[in-house]
This record gives C-alpha cells, structure tokens and sequence, in this order.
C-alpha cells in the first residue's frame, strides 16, 4: 500500500500539469484559466494523502460519502480546503451534511432540497449552496433529476430560505472517447444560460460542475467551471469503481 502513496512533490507535478491542461482548454475558448476551480476528488483516499495534496497546493476537495468526509475533515479541517460534497446523499445523512458542508453538488430531489432546507435553518449555519445535479444521460447514468423536472427543482430552491442555488452539474455516461461527451456538457452549458437569463443563480453567473479525468478538458471547453478530477491527481482508486 504505501509505495502507492504519492510524495508531495509527485501531487504537485500532477496537479501542475492538471491546471496545464486546464488552462490550454480554457484558452481555447478564449476563457482565462482562473474561471475554473480545479476539486481534487479524494474519495477513498485517507487523510495523510489529503494532506500532502493541501501541502502541494490543493485548495478544493471533492468526497462523495458523507460517513468518509465527516472523518477526513475533523482531521483536516476546515481551515485550508474547501469540501464539497459531490456525491448522492441519502436523506438519512442530509442533518450531518448541513453540518460538515458549505456545498453540495449532488441535489437531485424537491424532498432533498426541502429536507436541507429545514435542517440548514435549524442548524443556524446561514445559507447552504446547492448546485442541482441534472441527468442528461437519460437510462444510461439515471443519476441526477430528469431534464424534465428540473424546472420545477429550481422553483423549489428559489423558495427555500436557506438553500442559495449556486449551479448546475452533470456527470455523463463514461465514454472511452470523451468527445462523446461534449454534447451532454453543452446542453448543461445551454440550460446554466437559460436560467441564468432567468435570475435563477442570485449571486453569480451560475457554475457549471462538469468534467472528470477522462473528459475535463472537453468540459472546460464547453464551459465548465468546476472540474471534479481524481484519478488524474490522486492515481487510480482501490477496489471498486465509486
Ligand atoms: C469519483 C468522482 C469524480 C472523479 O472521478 P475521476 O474519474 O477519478 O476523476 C468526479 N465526480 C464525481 C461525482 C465522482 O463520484
């Protein structure tokens, strides 16, 4: 196992070259690199690769289990990263989620939505930023809520007092070639600016949560301003495929 654990200055050559490869993308497109905040996702990574990943300039980390993030930062804090949380979260873990998180990706129900909303104003944490995760794969992913409801989510966090609607994010069927997935980051880009138009996204332009190791810079392309890469970082993950 620990062979495996990358030193800090292997993370740091990662990471430059991740941003490398962000920056051509974005330049591409005539967009500058800093609209792009690159999570480094750690699940099933423990906390002294975190560490090191803090060490070697990580600002933002992606876990997407609350039970394995909840470990992860009462050891690390809160101090020098960001945690996102960017996994599906069961309703019986939203209280300790409202408690660990400033954001949650992965928004994918009005009654997960409802839920946080309660729980975030009784916990007294001011507002929680939500970004709402769309299913654009239809059968393939089914993760994330139906395009066709998504109207309907984004009226239910606008109502709701301690939700902030931060976003968009999608996360396509795996596709060996990534310009496959360019058509899902597109329609993600084309619904952020509609709802955009629509004064949906209060404080900002609305984020756009796209892009993975195998696809990021496609992502980046199409307009994403948050990647969420792992493997490329941290290395393969062991056991099954999260
Ligand atoms: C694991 C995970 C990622 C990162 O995947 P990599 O292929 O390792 O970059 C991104 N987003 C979500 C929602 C994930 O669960």
């Amino acid at each position: 196992m620990d062979e495996d654990v990358p030193s800090v200055e292997e993370l740091r050559a990662r990471l430059a070259e991740v941003r490398d490869r962000i920056a051509l993308s974005a330049q591409r497109r005539g967009r500058a690199p800093d609209e792009v905040t690159l999570i480094a996702v750690s699940k099933t990574h423990p906390a002294e690769i975190l560490r090191r990943a803090i060490e070697a300039g990580v600002t933002d980390l992606g876990e997407n289990r609350v039970q394995e993030a909840e470990d992860k930062i009462l050891e690390i804090g809160r101090e020098r990263v960001g945690w996102h949380l960017i996994g599906h979260l069961q309703s019986n873990k939203a209280r300790r989620a409202v408690q660990l998180f400033e954001i949650v990706h992965s928004l994918d129900s009005k009654e997960l939505a409802l839920r946080l909303n309660r729980l975030r104003g009784e916990e007294g944490r001011g507002l929680l930023s939500v970004m709402i995760q769309v299913d654009l794969g239809g059968e393939e992913t089914k993760t994330g809520i139906a395009e066709s409801e998504l109207p309907e989510l984004v009226q239910q966090v606008a109502a709701c007092e301690h939700l902030h609607l931060k976003g968009l994010m999608t996360l396509p069927p795996f596709f060996e070639d990534s310009e496959h997935a360019r058509p899902y980051f597109n329609r993600l880009r084309e619904l952020r600016d509609h709802y955009r138009a629509e004064g949906a996204f209060a404080d900002g332009p609305g984020e756009l949560s796209m892009g993975m190791s195998n696809d990021f810079e496609v992502a980046v392309e199409e307009g994403a301003t948050m990647v969420r890469v792992g493997t490329a970082i941290f290395g393969q993950r062991a056991g099954k495929k999260l």
